[in-house]
């Protein structure tokens, strides 16, 4: 297979062409044509096209958007609300962004749909808020939508109305967990709400609410147009369609690559350039910093659903940061601890406490003052952490720990000998002239 055919480019496809952004343009190639189809069919049709095209949610945990869909109530006894969640912010993890950048009438068209198919008359699309650029680029193509016909009362003349609003949050990671975001939409702190109830259930404003990712939702129109089996000629049974992995690092063509779900880090080494200067790789990251470390022996893992949990991790955002032979794990480590520690809302004690102490520990080995006890102090504090957490904030904290120490021992214990070896021999000369 060579590396043009190993491409699909789907998403991403309008990407390089002039003014991309406008309607104009959107329009000369192919957009908005899903809409007036969409329209002409019936909600619990478009629902059951999404099922049999089996995508699954592109923001990490890859539940069927489908099946998603079809717990929204049938009746319209109460609003209904379709919630982007565009609050991109896993560390590494840069392929919402540039969508939104590059076609943001693609997402808009899916939204159109995605309400439709859910009898929600209002959407919202929360941008992280330190993407202003990102903001005003949706701002302008909204307004271009309202002018168009395609957003606003009686869209196309088939009677549906959708209002869309673009939110943007103020930069807090725990946003981009959904029921946290649901809150600070409403206007408040945003920390995550227990779930069940699930937002279909009780959501936005207590009302039945589906929260879908950027990537899930800009799939829909092409969904529309080609058909549930033409999506499902990519990837695989369990895991179809393309997908944009987002490479960054190391390597030489650092950006957005997208191929269809399976697809291994070595077919995309390949496609950006392979490792930067021929720099060995050492370690990556499969879906940002909240999945495990992974080596060169994953090389061939098939980034998909099920590849990644036959290889012990999630699939999570397809954001490969990839890192050679000269960065130092601790070091690697100890940066993302500290992401996760500012961030860490504070709601419940094993990720407000853990992370903080986390943090503190890899801080003190990484300035060569950690103790022999230090890796066991660490892997003690993670398993109070993993699965003892409210939201899958806490879990992911520990995953580069965890893993970091299951491949890069040495170099943990190395910083933990050196200070060993420093302390020796700071004594040593004070023993030897006492005994003098
Ligand atoms: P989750 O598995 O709890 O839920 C996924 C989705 O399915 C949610 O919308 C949830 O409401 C729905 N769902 C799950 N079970 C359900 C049920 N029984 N009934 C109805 N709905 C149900 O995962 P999560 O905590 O929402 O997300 C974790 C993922 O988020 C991780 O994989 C991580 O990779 C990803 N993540 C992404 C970013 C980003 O920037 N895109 C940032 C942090 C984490
Ligand atoms: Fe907040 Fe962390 Fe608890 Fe999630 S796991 S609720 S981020 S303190």
């Amino acid at each position: 297979m060579t590396e043009v055919d190993k491409l699909t480019p789907v998403l991403t496809k309008r990407w390089l062409s002039p003014n991309s952004w406008t309607l104009r343009t959107y329009e000369q190639l192919e957009g908005y044509t899903a809409l007036p189809k969409a329209l002409r069919g019936s909600p619990e049709q478009l629902v059951q096209l999404v099922k049999d095209s089996g995508l699954r949610g592109r923001g990490g945990a890859g539940f069927p958007a489908g099946v998603k869909w079809s717990f929204m109530p049938p009746n319209e006894d109460k609003p209904h609300y379709l919630v982007i969640n565009a609050d991109e912010g896993e560390p590494g993890t840069c392929k919402d962004i540039p969508l939104m950048m590059a076609d943001p009438h693609s997402l808009i068209e899916g939204c159109v749909i995605a309400s439709y198919a859910m009898r929600a008359h209002h959407c919202f699309i929360y941008v992280r808020g330190e993407v202003p650029h990102c903001i005003r680029r949706l701002n302008a193509a909204v307004a271009e939508a309202y002018q168009a016909g395609y957003l606003g009362k009686n869209i196309l003349g088939s009677g549906f109305d959708l209002e869309l609003v673009v939110h943007a949050g103020a930069g807090a990671y725990i946003c981009g967990e959904e029921t946290a975001l649901l809150d600070s939409l409403e206007g408040r702190r945003g920390q995550p709400r227990l779930k069940p109830p699930f937002p279909a259930a009780a959501g936005l404003y207590a009302q039945p609410t589906t929260v879908n990712n950027v990537e899930t939702i800009a799939s829909v129109p092409y969904i529309v147009n080609a058909g549930a089996d033409w999506f499902r000629t990519m990837g695989s049974e369990k895991s179809p369609g393309p997908k944009i992995y987002s490479l960054s690092g190391h390597v030489e063509r650092p950006g957005q690559y997208e191929a269809p779900l399976g697809t291994t880090l070595r077919e995309l080494l390949d496609l950006a350039g392979g490792m930067k200067d021929g720099i060995p790789l050492k370690f990556w990251t499969p879906g940002g910093s909240s999945t495990p470390l992974f080596t060169a022996e994953h090389l061939d893992v098939p980034l998909d659903f099920e590849g990644a949990a036959e290889a012990g991790s999630m699939l999570g955002t397809t954001a490969l940061q990839i890192f050679n032979e000269t960065v130092s794990v601790p070091w690697a480590v100890m940066k993302w601890t500290e992401f996760y520690k500012h961030e860490s809302c504070g709601k419940c004690t094993p990720c407000r406490e853990g992370t903080y102490w986390l943090t503190q520990i890899l801080q003190r080995m990484v300035r060569g003052e950690g103790t022999e006890t230090d890796i066991d102090t660490l892997l003690d504090v993670c398993d109070n952490v993993l699965g003892r957490s409210f939201c899958a904030l806490g879990d992911g904290a520990v995953s580069p720990i965890t893993s970091g120490i299951k491949y890069f021992k040495d170099e943990f214990l190395a910083l933990c000998e050196s200070n060993r070896a420093k302390g020796a021999s700071q004594t040593e000369p004070a023993l030897a002239g006492a005994g003098s």
